[in-house]
């Protein structure tokens, strides 16, 4: 038995029965203490498998706990301002997880009577919620027995079946289902062995440097034995991802009491936060220049451009950026967006209620330590 480049998935060989049973063995006595595995609220479990997706464990405990506390119930967070939606989750990134989680709750009200759904299809129909989101879900609250599929249980199945092909590819997704699909039909416990699948990946079968000597299946795996556990999984060269410079202006009213903010349009790259005005440096534009005209375009005002305030690196899944921030003076001309969904003068004081992107938050912190 080895590995698989076929469309076709191949099925289990009677060489891994038993791994689910030992699987499931290690997880109960090894498992880690984590909140949501003290409870079978699908709002909670639902939450935790969203803030979970691209986010490490330690991270998103104390936002888990802070966005119960504050919305303890899916109509709690269906009657909520989308602006404190999002303040709770102002740093943990991928902001449409957020998004659609509020979305997903209104739903839930409008169309379940506030009750979580417990069938596949009207989970999978809420808006941020993938096939394995649904089936995680779905074992964990309902005690269903679903498959799932994410990160770390992709790099387990081509591991543990030395599979050599893109894991990015469609043939690798059938072929990972079917294992997902056969080890769940055939286990005694799907809680646990959903739970375990993934905790292995993240405690032993760990991207870079698998444990291999004292992970509880080496003797089912097909890439242990061949010792091309390193070299999984294989996943094509990533394209160099591009630089941006942005510099963006902290606007000041002429009383110097206030500053400019503008909040992103719902839909998009950090949609639905707050920011301070500005853009891409054009070829060749110097970045002082680069604020005035983006402010100009984008609003319509006229600004004097000040000293720096600093300059933040940050990166995104696709992209890394440079912000340059810049104290500017507002000059002239009403402010009409062209693009924000609303603009406000705020005091310095109370601009840290609104939700701001992680590159917009450091130039927040540094205006609000120069002040006190
Ligand atoms: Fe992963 Fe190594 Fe365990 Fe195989 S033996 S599943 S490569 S940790």
């Amino acid at each position: 038995m080895s590995a698989t480049s076929k469309a076709t998935a191949k099925k289990i060989t009677p060489l891994k029965h038993g791994f689910s049973d030992a699987l499931i063995t290690w997880y109960k006595q090894n498992k880690r203490d984590l909140p949501w595995r003290h409870t079978s609220d699908p709002y909670a479990l639902w939450l935790s498998e969203i803030m979970l997706q691209q986010t490490q464990v330690n991270t998103v405990i104390d936002y888990y706990h802070r966005f119960l506390n504050t919305f303890p119930t899916i109509t709690d967070l269906a009657k909520a301002d989308e602006d404190k939606v999002l303040k709770l989750w102002e740093g943990l990134g991928y902001y449409s997880r957020c998004r659609n989680l509020h979305k997903s709750a209104k739903i839930i009200v409008d169309q379940h009577n506030g009750v979580f759904p417990n069938t596949f299809d009207d989970v999978l129909a809420l808006p941020g919620i993938g096939r394995s989101t649904a089936g995680a879900i779905l074992t964990f609250a309902f005690a269903q027995r679903q498959p799932i599929l994410d990160g770390n249980v992709k790099r387990d199945w081509a591991r543990l079946f030395n599979y050599h092909e893109d894991i990015a590819t469609k043939p690798a997704e059938t072929q990972f289902w079917a294992w997902s699909q056969q080890f769940i039909d055939e286990c005694s416990d799907p809680y646990a062995f959903n739970q375990g699948i993934m905790e292995l990946g993240a405690t032993i079968c760990l991207p870079k440097q698998p444990r291999c000597l004292v992970c509880p299946v080496n003797s089912f795996c097909d890439s242990f034995k061949a010792k091309t556990q390193h070299d999984l999984p294989v996943k094509k060269k990533k394209v160099p991802v591009p630089h941006y410079d942005i510099a963006v202006g902290v606007i000041w009213n002429k009383k110097k009491e206030t500053v400019f903010i503008q909040k992103r349009p719902d839909e998009g790259l950090l949609g639905g936060l707050w920011e301070f005005p500005g853009g891409k440096q054009e070829k060749n534009e110097a970045l002082e220049d680069t604020v005035a005209r983006e402010i100009k375009e984008e609003l319509g005002i006229t600004v004097r451009v000040d000293e720096k305030i600093m300059h933040v690196k940050h990166a995104y899944s696709h992209f890394k950026i440079t912000l340059h921030a810049y104290h500017c003076q507002y000059i002239k001309g009403k402010a009409v967006p062209k693009a924000a969904t609303a603009i406000k003068w705020v005091a310095l004081n109370d601009l840290s209620t609104f939700a701001f992107p992680k590159a917009n938050k450091k130039v927040l912190d540094m205006l609000l330590d120069a002040k006190n």
